[in-house]
């Protein structure tokens, strides 16, 4: 056996589109039928008003902190266990990052510690809806409101999912999502920004495009933008994958509740995702959690699955942990005490559409086997 840890579900359709958008010759970024599609698409399929796409989910975040006008001397609240893109599109601006702490259940901001790291120079929540179990948007708006933050959801694990039927992506006040080749709906790299706020949707507009000039000469620029444009190629997968969200979305579901119903009678050494209740979870990754594990413990488990040829990932490591930060001192161990925790004993199986029944039950098989020898 050989199985990836993650691989893109492409069918026909994307062929298909992709190969109109060649022979048309449409294939750079300002033109062509399905850059409008992929919005105006993506905008329905959320229930919102504006879908800006762009080259990446890193770039949708920046893209979205410079609409809300983000700068230096302003601090923004993080969800401090993400990938580190979040963080360091923050950086990006001149801002800083203020690591939030997570739940113990779902791994998501957890809002009592975003309103206790709640400062004169905070400007903005940026939540992020980890691994697919859209995050506590209710408490964090409601603290938004008291404090008069602007909230940006960062959406690039949660395609699909939902709080009592509304769509995570439409909380806040701007989100911002990756088509990365691992995502849940992919294009392999791509992004998008969303919002009801037509003057956030116009900036972003402007300033993923270099802020051409709107009047009498584009080389008037209007402000230092950017070249974060996607092409109409990668628009036209885009669009394939949204026509096919349905069926990607359900199948994902599928495959990871599959895994819990094989893993529900060793959560005493397994931590699984949970789906709380009014809560659709996507599950973007089928993440575990090493209950009583330690670093060596989850090594020992990822190395004997490498072997038996079963690829996994370890957890994401918390912002505040980044020895990237260190050497700066700006962050400390003890901020964020529950992410740290589970720090090290996490890590995730393979999660695509397309694997089969024979292959996640010998990923189950060896994972338990794992169990047997390592985690007893
Ligand atoms: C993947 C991911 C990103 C970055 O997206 P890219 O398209 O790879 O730039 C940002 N935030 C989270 C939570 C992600 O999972």
């Amino acid at each position: 056996m050989n199985i990836p840890v993650s691989k893109p579900d492409i069918s026909h359709l994307e062929r298909e589109y992709a190969l109109r958008a060649i022979e048309n010759g449409f294939i750079s970024g300002v033109a062509g039928e399905f850059l409008n599609r992929f919005d105006s698409e993506f905008a329905k399929f959320l229930g919102c008003k504006y879908s800006a796409n762009c080259s990446n989910g890193t770039t949708a975040i920046h893209l979205a902190l410079k609409a809300l006008d983000i700068k230096k001397g302003d601090e923004v609240l993080v969800s401090t266990t993400t990938n580190m893109a979040t963080f360091f599109a923050v950086i990006y601006c001149g801002a800083k990052p203020i690591p939030i702490d997570i739940d113990s259940i779902t791994f998501n901001m957890c809002p009592y510690d975003l309103e206790r790291k709640i400062t004169k120079k905070s400007k903005a929540i940026l939540v992020v809806h980890l691994f697919g179990h859209p995050a506590p948007m209710k408490k964090i708006s409601e603290i938004a409101k008291k404090f008069d933050l602007k909230i940006i959801e960062d959406c690039a694990e949660v395609h699909g999912g939902e709080i009592l039927n509304k769509k995570a992506g439409t909380f806040g006040d701007i989100s911002a999502w990756s088509f990365f080749g691992n995502k849940i709906l992919s294009t392999g790299e791509g992004g998008a920004v969303t919002t009801n706020n037509p003057d956030l949707y116009e900036k972003v507009l402007s300033l993923k495009s270099l802020s051409y000039g709107k009047g009498s000469n584009r080389f008037f620029h209007t402000d230092i933008g950017f070249n974060y444009r996607m092409t109409n190629v990668t628009a036209a997968i885009g669009v394939a994958q949204i026509e096919r969200s349905k069926e990607l979305i359900s199948k994902r579901i599928n495959v990871c509740r599959f895994y819990s119903e094989n893993l529900k009678d060793f959560q005493d050494v397994f931590q699984l995702p949970v789906e709380l209740e009014g809560y659709r979870n996507v599950y973007w990754m089928y993440h575990l959690n090493l209950t009583s594990g330690c670093l060596e413990d989850r090594l020992n488990v990822m190395n004997y699955l490498e072997e038996s040829g079963v690829q996994t990932r370890p957890g994401f490591v918390p912002g505040h942990l980044q020895p990237v930060f260190k050497k700066s001192g700006i962050y400390n161990e003890l901020d964020c005490p529950n992410a740290s925790k589970i720090a090290y004993t996490t890590l995730y199986l393979p999660t695509f559409t397309t694997i089969s029944n024979t292959e996640q039950l010998y990923v189950i098989e060896k994972l338990l086997e794992a169990k047997q020898r390592f985690l007893i």
